[in-house]
């Protein structure tokens, strides 16, 4: 195998902690909004709660356990019947409370699996736990200097003051823990992506808005002979070896980049002889690479204790009554199966729920095939040239279906459909027959095109000659002629045919 031959001696092992924001109205204690745009007022969205303010009680959001519930099962999680709260006591500026409310020894779920493809090969990864926090606040270093704030943010250590911003303070938070089963860089991405596309189908998660995913990635490296075939280490090795921790991951390539950059260097550092340093490392995006930030604190060092201001979660019979829809793999298998798609299309159709709902909703009007050319190829290919999401026609699914329409009915031809027809529907927004009488694109009636066709073929005595004489250029002008006197709205094919069927007679 590949794999084997690829070992130095040393590989690396990985594991992560993914923070993902759940997409509610609400923060997770408090009535304020988690909706702000980039633009905002720092500190507008807060409230004695959020704030930290002395007395102030938190009150639990059910829609972000409802969220993480859903996650749960989406993960095919262990959820028990009672969950709890706990403090995790910390000093951190962007903490106005000094401890985090967040879940410890008895997370909503735990045991769980995602399965995602990487390289063409089918990968899985065990999920360690996966509970409910508030996200802390965010702040800015700043230098002094005349020119605007956000070209004197800076590092920590050139900083001369630090603003804070309590706005995303109390924003619900899933941080989910995989085992250490990853092996190399690379397929971090393609973890990610698979968990983004489950999250965003079960609607709990809004890929586009800022640090809605931050990953911390754990790394080691262990001696190759301790790898089984199937990947698996055991438990001693993996406690035994050292390992650092990278925070400050925002993106699934910036993951792949700190890890690769890790897993060097700390080859280097054992290579060298020396042992690689516990820490806790910061990934700088602009460099690519890590940088120690402090030792790596322990579990002791956050006096762990349970949040008495909220009483135990009871969620026994919430898990039976939400529901999640069905997810990516399984609704990929089914096009497969149902739609008789092929496996690429049955792929693009299904990775974003949306697609596959406005897929679905023209194949049940059309032939699943056609279906499938003009929404995965056609349309997501327009909208992605012009940088737009399915969301900005899924309400004009009727003039969709009125655009195949007019295809299959030979109405109009293929090529104008895709090329003019479609094209101006998503530019200016008009529907498909507005496009088609506008530009004259209907195609020409059988008689206007008969008619054509016998006056190219009289009108142009040494074309039809050429065309005996077995000329190649001769049919292709005749074709021409007839184009032209039909204002290009005949379909060539037929014209084709209708030509040689004269000439030849
Ligand atoms: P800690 O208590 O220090 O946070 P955990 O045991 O909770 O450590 O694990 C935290 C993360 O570290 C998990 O994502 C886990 O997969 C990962 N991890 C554990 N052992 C290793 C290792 N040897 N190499 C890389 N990652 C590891
Ligand atoms: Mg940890
Ligand atoms: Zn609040």
């Amino acid at each position: 195998m590949a794999r084997a031959a690829e070992r130095t001696g040393l590989e690396p092992v990985i594991g992560l902690e993914v923070h993902v924001q759940l997409d509610t109205e609400t923060k997770v204690f408090c009535g304020c909004s988690t909706d702000g745009d980039a633009d905002e007022e720092p500190n507008t969205r807060t409230c004695p709660v959020c704030l930290g303010l002395p007395g102030a009680l938190p009150v639990l959001n059910e829609a972000a356990v409802a969220a993480a519930v859903k996650v749960g099962k989406a993960l095919n999680a262990e959820i028990p019947a009672e969950t709890q709260f706990h403090r995790k006591n910390y000093y951190y500026p962007d903490l106005p409370k000094n401890f985090q409310i967040t879940q410890y020894d008895a997370p909503l779920c735990s045991d769980g699996v995602l399965e995602f493809s990487h390289e063409g090969d089918r990968r899985s990864v065990r999920i360690r736990r996966a509970h409910l926090e508030e996200d802390p606040g965010s702040i800015q270093h700043v230098r002094d200097g005349p020119a605007d704030l956000e070209a004197r943010t800076t590092s920590v250590d050139r900083a001369d003051y630090t603003l804070v911003d309590y706005n995303r303070a109390g924003t619900p938070l899933m941080e989910i823990v995989t085992e250490p089963d990853f092996r190399e860089p690379a397929a971090v991405r393609g973890f990610l992506e698979k968990l983004e596309e489950v999250l965003a189908y079960l609607g709990v998660f809004d890929a586009g808005s800022d640090g809605s995913l931050r990953v911390d990635a754990n790394l080691s490296m262990v001696e190759s002979e301790h790898v089984a075939d199937d990947g698996t280490i055991p438990e001693e090795v993996l406690a035994d070896a050292n390992r650092t921790e990278v925070k400050n991951i925002s993106s699934h390539r910036g993951a792949e980049t700190a890890l690769s950059y890790e897993a060097s260097r700390q080859r280097d550092q054992i290579e060298a002889g020396r042992e690689v340093e516990q820490e806790t490392r910061h990934y700088n995006e602009t460099h690519g690479n890590t940088v120690s930030m402090r030792a790596k604190e322990e579990e002791k060092d956050y006096r762990y204790f349970p949040e008495a201001d909220l009483p135990p979660l009871r969620v026994a019979d919430w898990k039976e009554k939400i529901d999640i829809p069905e997810l990516p793999d399984a609704r990929r298998e089914r096009f497969r199966t149902e739609y008789g798609l092929g496996a690429e299309a049955a792929s693009k159709l299904t990775s974003r729920k949306a697609v596959a709902d406005f897929y679905e909703q023209v194949a049940a009007e059309f032939d699943p095939d056609l279906a499938a050319t003009w929404v995965a190829d056609n349309l997501l290919g327009e909208l992605n040239y012009r940088d737009r999401e399915i969301e900005s026609v899924t309400d004009r699914l009727d003039e969709f279906a009125r655009l195949i329409e007019l295809v299959a009915t030979d109405e109009v031809t293929t090529k104008n459909a895709e090329e003019t027809v479609l094209r101006t529907m998503l530019d200016e927004g008009v529907d498909p027959d507005t496009v088609v009488e506008r530009e004259g694109l209907g195609k020409a009636a059988g008689e206007e095109v008969a008619t054509a066709v016998t006056d190219a073929v009289e009108n142009n005595p040494d074309a039809v000659a050429d065309y005996h004489d077995g000329e190649d250029g001769a049919l292709n002008f005749l074709v021409g002629q007839v184009m032209q006197a039909t204002g290009g709205s005949a379909d060539p094919g037929t014209v084709n045919e209708l030509l040689r069927a004269e000439l030849d007679s």
